[in-house]
C-alpha cells in the first residue's frame, strides 16, 4: 500500500502538497490527512471480498472527523460505532443509517433509543442485560432491533495489554463457551431479531492469525446456532489490523487478510463484515508541529515541540512508536539522539523517547508520522490547549476541515 508522504527537492509533501505551505496557513500543531491514502486502504478491503456478500463498517473511534466520515460514506462504507456521539457524527456527515452497527460493552437507555428511532443495522450486544434493555426499548418504540452477539472467543493476540480484548478476563464479548445459552434465553424477547455473531479480539495485530482463529470458532457457532433453528445471516469479524508504525516492521496485507477470510467462509450464505479502524486512516495521516526549543539536561538532548500529549496520547498511553520527520531535509545537518516533548507539565509528555533523528533547530517544522488513528479523537484541553487543526489533502488540493480551537472554545458551557 503506497505511503502518502515523501519528499521532493527535500520538502516533506502529503500527497502533492509541500507541509510547510499548510503550515503557513493553518497554523501547528495541525493534524493533516491524505484522502487518497484513506480510499486506496477502503477499496483494497472492498474489493478483495470479490463476489461475497459483505460490508466495510469503517470503526468511528479511530477518527472520528466529519470530513473523513464524509470521505468513506461517499465512497459506499458502513460504520461501525461505540457511541450515540459517534451515531451524531455519522449522520451529520451523511453516513447511511441503514449501514450501521453499534458496539460498546456500557450503552446507555438514551443511546439504544437513539439508534432505534435511527433505525441503525444492528446491536453488538455484549451483555445479556442489555439484551433485555433494547428488547424492552424496541417494545415500547413499536421497533424490532436487529441483534448479533459480540463473542469473547477467548484467542491470545500478541498486542499491547490495553487494546486486547479478545480473552475471557477482558471486559469485552459474552463467553463464547455459554454463549449458545444466551441466544436460547434471548429468544423470549419478542422484539430481537438474532441474526448475527460479532467480535472484536484486540487491535494493532501484525498477524491474522489470531482473526482467522477466531472466525473459525465463530463459523463453528454459527453452525450450532443454525441447527438449533437461529437465522444466523452475519458475522462480523470486527477490525484490528495492524499497521507498520515502526520502519522495518510489517502489517498484513489487508486484501491477503479478507481474501483468506473468504476462504474460509465459502458458501454459507453469510454476509461478512469487518469493522477497520486504524487499518484505513493511521498512515493516511501526520501531526505537524514546530520545534520552539532545544535544551539539554545532563547527558539528555531534548526537542521542545509545540504538540504534546493532549493532541497525540499515544507515546504517553501506550509506549507507541511514531516516526518523526522533518518537513526539510538537510543532510548536512546530521543527526541526534533525543526526547521530542511538549510543553503539557507531566513527565510522561513525549512524543518520542532516545530517538535517533535528524538535527531540528527552532522554528523547524516536523512531521510525527502515522497518526490519523487514535490520534485526534484522543486529543483534549489538558493544561487549557486548545485541541489542534485538521487539514485534508487530496491530491494538489487541500482545505482546513476543522479549525483550531479558540479560547473561547474552551471555556464554551461553563459559568463563574
Ligand atoms: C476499536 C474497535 C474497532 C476498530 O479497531 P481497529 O484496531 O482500529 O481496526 C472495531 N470494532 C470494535 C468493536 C472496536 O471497539
Amino acid at each position: 500500500m503506497e505511503n502518502p508522504l515523501s519528499y521532493r527537492d527535500n520538502v516533506l509533501h502529503i500527497e502533492e502538497v509541500a507541509l510547510d505551505t499548510v503550515a503557513r496557513r493553518a497554523g501547528t500543531p495541525c493534524y493533516i490527512y491524505s484522502a487518497n491514502a484513506i480510499l486506496c486502504r477502503f477499496r483494497a478491503y472492498d474489493k478483495a471480498f470479490g463476489d461475497q456478500a459483505h460490508k466495510v463498517c469503517y470503526s468511528v473511534k479511530a477518527n472520528g472527523s466529519l470530513s473523513l466520515l464524509a470521505l468513506l460514506a461517499t465512497a459506499g462504507s458502513g460504520f461501525d460505532i461505540v457511541s450515540g456521539g459517534e451515531l451524531f457524527r455519522v449522520l451529520r456527515a451523511g453516513g447511511d443509517r441503514s449501514s450501521v452497527v453499534f458496539s460498546g460493552v456500557g450503552k446507555t437507555a438514551e443511546e439504544i433509543e437513539y439508534a432505534l428511532e435511527r433505525e441503525i443495522h444492528s446491536f453488538h450486544c455484549e451483555s445479556e442485560s442489555e439484551l433485555f434493555l433494547i428488547d424492552a426499548l424496541a417494545a415500547r418504540l413499536g421497533k424490532r432491533a436487529r441483534v448479533a452477539v459480540r463473542i469473547n472467543p477467548d484467542v491470545d493476540t500478541a498486542t499491547h495489554p490495553y487494546i486486547s480484548t479478545g480473552l475471557r478476563q477482558h471486559k469485552f464479548g459474552i463467553d463464547i463457551a455459554g454463549v449458545e445459552g444466551v441466544y436460547e434465553r434471548a429468544r423470549a424477547h419478542r422484539n430481537l431479531d438474532l441474526e448475527g455473531v460479532s467480535c472484536h479480539i484486540g487491535s494493532q495485530l501484525l498477524s491474522s492469525e489470531p482473526l482467522l482463529e477466531a472466525l473459525d470458532h465463530l463459523l463453528a457457532l454459527v453452525e450450532r446456532l443454525r441447527a438449533k433453528g437461529f437465522p444466523i445471516r452475519y458475522l462480523d469479524l470486527g477490525g484490528g489490523l495492524g499497521v507498520p508504525y515502526k520502519p522495518g516492521e510489517q502489517a498484513p496485507s489487508i486484501s491477503d487478510y479478507i481474501a483468506r477470510m473468504c476462504s474460509r467462509v465459502g458458501g454459507r450464505g453469510l454476509t461478512l463484515m469487518v469493522e477497520p479502524g486504524r487499518s484505513l486512516v493511521a498512515e493516511a495521516g501526520i501531526l505537524l508541529c514546530r520545534v520552539l526549543y532545544r535544551k539539554r539536561n545532563g547527558d539528555k538532548e531534548f526537542v521542545i515541540v509545540d504538540a504534546a500529549m493532549n493532541d497525540l496520547l499515544r507515546p504517553s498511553l501506550y509506549a507507541a512508536h511514531h516516526e518523526i520527520l522533518p518537513v526539510r531535509r538537510d543532510d548536512r545537518r546530521g543527526t541526534i539522539q533525543a526526547d521530542v516533548v511538549g510543553p503539557v507539565c507531566e513527565t510522561g509528555d513525549f512524543l518520542a523517547r532516545d530517538r535517533q533523528m535528524a538535527n531540528v533547530l527552532p522554528g523547524d517544522l516536523v512531521a510525527i508520522a502515522m497518526a490519523g488513528a487514535y490520534g485526534f479523537v484522543l486529543s483534549s484541553n489538558y493544561n487549557a490547549r486548545p485541541r489542534a487543526a485538521e487539514v485534508l489533502v487530496a491530491g494538489k488540493g487541500w482545505r482546513i476541515v476543522r479549525q483550531r480551537e479558540s479560547y473561547e472554545d474552551l471555556v464554551r458551557g461553563e459559568v463563574v
